[in-house]
């Protein structure tokens, strides 16, 4: 099937046919949404659930092509209906595991507590699964050169993907010394042009959005609305993954606001095809210190809140301008949604315990997990709801900060020690109280 999606302007309904160089819209400039008509396929409910169960049981062992055992295409019909096959740039990605957190929730005394690992994906995070559909459609648009702007993680996905086709140049545009050295060399490692810009992340989503329109470069950031469409799959596999069973919560962190964007469009879209019946509810967690979507949800989004964005170890949501603030307004409100806001401490802590408890996933994903805490000692969310925390990236992007912890202060430190190299001083320390 062709011709099944558009682009709609959010801010003035205008439609726009798919066209690979609209970012915007071309009338008011406003952030697009690709719209599908997905029931022109004239599956039902039942149909669809059938037909994803068979290609994730098939993944392995009849899959020839790398997308057919991928998590995004997977669910191909419903992330780009109009893409060729043969466009599609996969590793494969996404498919990642959903892990029963027992313990890790008996302790902040949740009963079902899920963590959903996005730091599973080929450059250890969910930006995979949006740069898989945003490089695919790079290439088939016929771009040659494609950019971002990033806190870390975008740019490691972006470089990764375009490093898989032929001839096509990656240019990301990174704000110098606030990411970590180890997602600074995912970017170098797989051949970006890598520019390190003397100001924040917001000074270069500026500062890209001006480079994208003076060259023939594609901008895939997730203000560019194909990159939401494969980002939405988050939320359905966590359906899938679940059974078909809709938790009762879904907790994401939040900075430029695109990924709860798309697990919201995603579980919207199926609401309407029949795939679900009950929607889950929403919650987006930001690090205090960059924290305006929290601000403006506080004001009710009477006003859309901006700021300057202070130093967080959450440094892949250090965000003061949410780009996707419309979007994700949008779900926030139709899911019953609630945004929360966490402290430094309150997010180290959370990501140290995740770690204590086996699970290796990062301070941004603490953020997460501290929100949902925080919201089930207010009561927001009860002791038996149904709830998959997203991680977000692998914990091993920011070893140093993990390492910092550990030597440091914190208050499940677990320093390292240095002894004299024989048997009596490790039995000395093994016999010495834990943290002595
Ligand atoms: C990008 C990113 C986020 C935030 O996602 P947004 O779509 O920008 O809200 C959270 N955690 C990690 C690890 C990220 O890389
Ligand atoms: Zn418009």
């Amino acid at each position: 099937m062709s011709g099944l999606s558009t682009f709609r302007c959010l801010a003035c309904g205008a439609s726009f046919p798919l066209a690979g160089s609209l970012t915007a819209c071309a009338a008011c400039g406003g952030l697009l949404d690709i719209v599908s008509e997905l029931r022109a396929f004239g599956r039902t409910g039942d149909a669809w659930r059938d037909l994803f169960d068979r290609r994730r049981a098939a993944a392995s062992s009849e899959a020839t092509r790398p997308f057919e055992t991928s998590g995004v295409w997977r669910f191909r019909e419903h992330v780009l209906p109009d893409l060729p096959e043969s466009g599609i740039v996969s590793k494969p990605e996404g498919a990642t595991r959903l892990y029963a957190a027992g313990a890790l929730g008996d302790e902040l005394a949740f009963s079902r507590l899920f963590v959903k690992h996005e730091g599973e994906n080929p450059t250890l995070s969910f930006k995979d699964r949006g740069m898989t559909a945003g490089v695919s459609w790079a290439r088939t648009s016929g771009f040659s050169t494609v950019a971002c702007a990033s806190t870390g993680d975008t740019s490691a996905a972006l470089a990764a993907y375009a490093a898989e086709v032929p001839g096509m140049r990656a240019v990301v545009l990174l704000p110098d010394a606030k990411i970590t050295d180890e997602q600074l060399s995912q970017a170098l490692a797989y051949g970006a042009s890598t520019l390190g810009l003397d100001t924040d992340f917001d000074g270069c989503m500026r500062l890209v959005a001006e480079l994208t329109a003076a060259r023939p470069v594609l901008l895939l950031n997730s203000k560019n609305p194909v990159r939401i469409e494969g980002q939405k799959t988050i939320g359905w596999e966590i359906v899938q993954d679940l059974g078909w069973r809709v938790p009762d919560w879904i907790v994401v962190p939040v900075g430029n606001a695109g990924n709860v964007s798309a697990i919201g469009k995603g579980l919207r879209e199926w609401l309407d095809l029949g795939i679900i019946a009950k929607k889950p509810r929403l919650a987006g967690v930001q690090a205090a210190a960059a924290d305006p979507f929290y601000q403006s949800y506080r004001k009710g989004f009477s006003e859309r809140v901006t700021r300057v964005a202070g130093e967080t170890a959450a440094s892949a949501i250090r965000i003061g301008a949410p780009v996707s603030h419309p979007r994700a307004e949008r779900e926030i409100r139709f899911f019953d949604g609630v945004v929360e806001s966490v402290t430094e401490v309150e997010l180290l802590d959370a990501f140290a315990l995740a770690n204590r408890h086996g699970l290796a996933i990062c301070p941004n994903s603490g953020v997460a997990l501290a929100g949902a805490a925080k919201l089930r000692r207010e009561g927001v969310i009860q002791k038996d709801d149904l709830v998959v925390v997203v991680a977000t990236a692998h914990a091993l992007k920011f070893a140093g900060t993990m390492s910092a912890y550990h030597r440091g202060g914190g208050r499940l430190a677990n320093p390292p020690r240095r002894l004299p190299a024989t048997l009596d001083a490790i039995l000395a320390a093994l016999d010495a109280p834990r943290g002595a």
